[in-house]
């Protein structure tokens, strides 16, 4: 891969700033946002710093770049030809990698909402032409080219001039912008304007994202997975469970069709939403997922910015329904599902036999329960507020790139309540899918209804609220004996 850089001769600049006017013209920037940039050394009142001299600074493409570390979706990234470089159709303007760059190198920019820096004018070079800083400086001090060409100005250059790098013991990152010049000179430049060694690595939220979340992401999907798998083990080795699903001679409505629509929405939402999030993280201190299969994902959308754009549709289409149906469903549907969530006293006990049949510690049978069993209102809980959390910190990124903290926080928001919810759907799938005793409730998902039988044994005090409560004829299936629910959910 080639490596473009940039060479400097302090000997020769005589700090005219005619660069920065430069760049800003050619990019069209806005007041306050440079990209290269000419501060004043004044001479000191010691020995050693009897120097007039300038700092010449711009980003300087280093070759473990930190800013690339910081950033937790993938915008800033490493080109072909070496530089590191800000994709603007993904980045959401978080100033993760502005607090990751030792050099002070990035700048937000509110007005577009992104962040800026110097990528070495890629637009001009790949065109033949030299970076328009390097066109414009009239002491002839600026030299840019490839590092592993011989013939490149700037390799020429490297090799017949005392040349050095801007770096320290502790930020040694490997800076591609070169400063010739005497040592003195140097020193003086390097004295004065170090690579900040606080600045290397992403603020709070990033490394509470890296160093905490994603951890205990790790930790508990693996539990959840181990969980399941020892589950699954023991359903092998143990009495086939008793599939219910045979018993349908009687049946009970146990949900309304507009939910049942509803959760294979979110299902599929859940899905898409998932597999896109993970593929976004792409950064090593933030992946979860493995390279093989975020490249997939991205060969499949094409780039990074159609990755970015369907994970945000995808996430506005979600929230339109689920306000349709919040809005024109309380009563029916949302009210009852909500109130089925509440906790009551006989969960407690259902939870505390669970976990001793779990732990195999007992072998007694679950106590009767009402709509949904402890667990399950856990897991309603988690859902309800995962998906609350997601979509509100999915807007503040997108509505409220450059904003500050606000944005900044929204990520490991948005990632927590996510994996959350990955989490708690690692066992509703394996629940749904692989226990028999349990594929009524599946089969309900698409009919709405459950044999008597399994109603009985999985969910018998709601079945006596509901025989309370009367019968709705209309709704019962045609030519079956039916109990039905007063209101689905
Ligand atoms: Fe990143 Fe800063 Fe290095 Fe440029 S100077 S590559 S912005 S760390
Ligand atoms: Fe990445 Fe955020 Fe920097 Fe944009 S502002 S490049 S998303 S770290």
């Amino acid at each position: 891969m080639p490596r473009q850089a940039m060479l400097i001769d302090m000997n020769r600049c005589v700090g005219c700033g005619a660069c920065t006017i430069a760049c800003q013209e050619e990019w069209g920037l806005p007041d306050g946002i440079t990209r290269c940039w000419v501060e004043p050394i004044k001479p000191g009142a010691k020995p050693g710093e009897l120097i007039y001299t300038h700092y010449v600074g711009m980003c300087n493409h280093c070759e473990k770049a930190t800013c690339i570390e910081a950033c937790p979706t993938g915008a800033t990234y490493r080109d072909e030809k070496g530089r590191v470089r800000v994709d603007e159709e993904t980045c959401i303007g978080c100033g993760y990698c502005v607090d990751a760059c030792p050099y002070g190198a990035r700048m937000l920019r509110k007005d577009v909402g992104l962040v800026d820096k110097c990528d070495l004018c890629a637009a001009r070079t790949d065109a033949g032409l030299q970076p328009a800083c390097v066109e414009t400086c009239p002491a002839g001090a600026r030299f840019f080219g490839d590092l592993d060409d011989r013939e490149s100005p700037v390799s020429k250059y490297l090799l017949r001039h005392n040349v050095r790098r801007n770096e320290t013991r502790k930020v040694a990152i490997g800076p591609r912008v070169f400063y010739a010049g005497d040592d003195d000179v140097l020193d003086r430049i390097f004295t004065e304007h170090p690579p900040d060694p606080q600045r290397i690595v992403p603020p709070v939220q990033g490394a509470i994202m890296q160093k905490i979340l994603r951890p205990f992401f790790f930790v508990f999907a693996g539990l959840a997975l181990a969980g399941q798998g020892i589950a699954y083990l023991r359903q092998l080795t143990g009495k086939p469970d008793k599939d219910s699903a045979a018993d349908e001679s009687q049946r009970v409505k146990r949900r309304e069709m507009p939910a049942v629509w509803l959760h294979w929405f979110n299902a599929l939402v859940w899905f898409f939403e998932v597999i896109t999030g993970f593929a976004l993280l792409s950064t090593g201190g933030y992946r979860v997922t493995p390279g093989f299969f975020n490249e997939a994902v991205l060969a499949v959308f094409g780039s990074r910015g159609v990755l970015l754009d369907f994970h945000v549709t995808a996430g506005i289409v979600w929230t339109v329904v689920l306000l349709a149906y919040a809005t024109f469903g309380y009563r029916n549907y949302l009210k009852p599902f909500l109130r089925s969530l509440v906790p009551r006293r006989e969960d407690g006990a259902w939870l505390r036999t669970w976990a001793a049949r779990a732990l195999l510690r007992s072998n007694q049978e679950l106590p009767p329960q009402g709509k949904y069993n402890a667990g399950q209102k856990l897991f309603g809980m988690v859902l309800c507020a995962g998906t609350a959390l997601v979509i509100a910190s999915g807007f503040i990124m997108y509505l409220m790139p450059a904003s500050g903290w606000p944005v900044r926080w929204a990520i490991p928001v948005h990632f927590a309540a996510a994996a959350m919810v990955v989490i708690g759907l690692i066992v509703h799938l394996y629940m749904s899918l692989f226990v028999p005793s349990e594929r009524p409730a599946l089969v309900s998902m698409f009919t709405g209804y459950v044999p008597e039988s399994y109603a009985v044994s999985h969910h018998r005090l709601w079945l006596e609220e509901t025989a309370d409560q009367g019968i709705d004829e209309d709704k019962l299936p045609p030519g079956e004996k039916t109990k039905a629910s007063p209101q689905g959910g």
